[in-house]
């Protein structure tokens, strides 16, 4: 479980954010259901802060709150938990999500790293811009040259396969047991 802890607050900082983090780290140290008081006194973290990324870790399914009334105040109070036993498939939903998350990233560093340019004034142009000028710069009328995307890109793109490919196995593993 150690090590799924490792990867879960790794995973939760690059969705999430530090502040997630801080508060995941409370919930699974304290093995007992905290109010948002609580959390915001132990992180440090202001109450809507508090609040707000218990929501965001509520949707990724790893918390989830109960709600209790107190009977001698009459209010509500939300006591919130760690989802322990969920947490192999949510590591899972988490990986899926950053492989999107740099799939995009990919996507969007390929398409303006690639193209054609302008070996003078190192002016950028589409396909479809570089064809309707046939291939010449509208500026200085040079002949455009195409432009590979660069070495990061094709790095980005090893990582995702990699992750795609242990996301597969550990998806075949779930399924097999
Ligand atoms: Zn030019």
């Amino acid at each position: 479980m150690s090590k799924n802890k490792k990867l879960l607050e790794e995973f939760v900082e690059i969705l999430l954010g530090d502040d997630a983090v801080k508060i995941l780290r409370v919930l699974l140290k304290e093995k007992k259901d905290l109010t948002e008081d609580e959390i915001s006194e132990r992180t440090g973290l202001a109450r809507n802060i508090t609040r707000k990324n218990l929501y965001l870790l509520q949707e990724y399914r790893l918390v989830s709150y109960k709600r209790i009334k107190n009977r001698e105040t009459g209010w509500y109070y939300y006591y919130w938990r760690i989802n322990d036993d969920e947490l192999p498939l949510v590591l899972l939903e988490l990986k899926k999500d950053i492989i999107n998350k740099l799939k995009l990233k990919a996507e969007k560093l390929r398409s303006e790293s690639s193209g054609y340019v302008c070996p003078v004034c190192k002016r950028r142009y589409s396909f479809t811009e570089a064809f309707n000028n046939e291939f010449k710069c509208t500026y200085c009328e040079a002949e455009l040259v195409y432009a590979e995307a660069n070495n990061y890109v094709d790095k980005l793109s090893d990582i995702i396969a990699k992750l795609e490919e242990e996301l597969l196995n550990e998806q075949r593993k779930i399924q097999g047991s």
